[in-house]
């Protein structure tokens, strides 16, 4: 598979919902703001290589802003240079089928420690996501297709720089409340 076939069979498996139904009701869909507390633009990193392969010159990517955030000025490997930074302005009215890769896997985040893939669940949240405290809730199906999705996602060298770069600061800052390994995924969570 080249790299494009990998993202998009990553968002295929990443296409689960995280609970039955819309969990955007339980909240006015607080993740897809596109402004923080103080009204400033607020949006998410698209993964290296995702919108140069799969968004660029889509309808979507024509309702999005989109901006290049460089390494001299933020906390991105320096191998990779830049990122991109996306400013939705869906809302309610999402295209699903092209919604980036960290709209899929909120509120999990990867993280590879030694070569291995964890989900955690960030200790600072940007978002009141009252799913977080409902953990039981969350559908099994969901939980697996984000795992399944990170491990297709990792063949690709830059995105695998990218994810174990920011892992160091999540391990420094202890920034986690919760963690899942394979092993709690597919041996107790069947
Ligand atoms: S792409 Fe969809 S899920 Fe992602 S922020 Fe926009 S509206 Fe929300
Ligand atoms: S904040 Fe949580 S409950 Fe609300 S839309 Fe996002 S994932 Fe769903």
């Amino acid at each position: 598979m080249n790299n494009e076939e990998i993202i998009l069979k990553a968002y295929e498996l990443m296409n689960e919902s995280i609970i039955e139904g819309d969990c955007g009701k339980l909240c006015n869909y607080h993740c897809c703001r596109n402004t923080n507390e103080s009204g400033e633009d607020m949006g998410i990193y698209l993964l290296p290589l995702e919108y140069e392969l799969i968004l660029r010159n889509t309808e979507f990517s024509k309702k999005l802003v989109v901006e290049t955030h460089s390494c001299d000025d933020y906390y991105i490997n320096p191998t990779l240079g830049s990122l991109y930074y996306m400013v939705c302005n869906l809302e309610k009215e999402c295209m699903r089928d092209l919604r980036p890769i960290q709209c899929r896997t909120y509120p999990f985040e990867p993280m590879v420690i030694n070569n291995q893939l964890k989900l955690v669940v960030q200790k600072e949240q940007d978002h009141k996501c009252p799913l977080i405290s409902k953990k039981d809730t969350w559908r099994k199906a969901f939980i697996k297709g984000i795992y399944l999705g990170w491990e297709e996602l990792l063949k690709i060298s830059e995105i695998k720089a990218h994810i174990e770069y920011d892992s160091k600061l999540i391990i420094k800052e202890k920034n986690y409340q919760f963690i899942l390994d394979k092993k709690d995924i597919f041996h107790n969570n069947e």
